[in-house]
């Protein structure tokens, strides 16, 4: 069976990947192999993922896929954008992260956000392949939902009443950011 290494610690983000991608792959994770997380030096979410497909290609002679993900809220300057995961690790967990967010936007009327993944493919041939999946939305104005993770309780699709959170899962993986990049990249590499 082809091997393919889902370059992330993030098991939210594992599931969603593994889940869009063709059965004819095993699914390895860089914990199974006790690889660690690059540092995330990038300025962009297109350099993390470059950055991360890159580093955990390094350890395996097979295909890596990468994502760099974020939420980006219009009104906080388009933050936490690629500090989500810092911003989440700062608070000490997502839910302190998103009554801090919620907390900013009190008397926020504009409450747009989009989700952005960057998603990188390395093939064993060392060529990368990276695609941009955007998701707009708006923050709702209390935390709703214990599905999916990090940011879902907060973020409502554009027309739709729920939010991530309370989503059916598979409706969410079907629909969101690394979904439409996902999409974008399996034009470009058979996955
Ligand atoms: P990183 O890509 O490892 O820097 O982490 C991205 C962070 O963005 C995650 O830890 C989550 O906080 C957030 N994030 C990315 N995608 C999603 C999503 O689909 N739902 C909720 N939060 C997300």
């Amino acid at each position: 069976m082809k091997k393919i290494l889902i370059g992330t610690h993030n098991k939210g983000k594992f599931k969603e990947i593994a889940y869009l991608i063709s059965k004819k792959y095993k699914k390895i994770s860089p914990v199974s192999l006790k690889i660690k997380s690059p540092k995330e030096t990038g300025k962009s979410f297109k350099s993390n993922s470059k950055l991360k497909v890159n580093f955990f290609s390094k350890f395996v002679d097979y295909p890596v896929i990468s994502d760099d993900s974020g939420l980006c809220i219009k009104a906080l300057n388009n933050k936490p954008g690629i500090y989500s995961a810092r911003l989440a690790k700062k608070h000490g967990g997502f839910f302190k992260a998103m009554q801090f967010i919620l907390k900013k936007m009190e008397k926020v009327k504009n409450r747009r956000a989009t989700f952005v993944c960057s998603l990188s493919y390395k093939n064993i041939k060392g060529k990368i392949d990276t695609v941009e999946g955007r998701l707009e939305g708006n923050i709702s104005s209390k935390i709703l939902g214990k599905k999916g993770f990090g940011y879902d309780p907060i973020f409502k699709p554009l027309n739709k009443k729920i939010t991530f959170g309370q989503m059916i899962k598979i409706k969410k993986i079907k629909m969101d950011h690394r979904f439409i990049a996902f999409k974008k990249l399996k034009k470009k590499v058979k996955i």
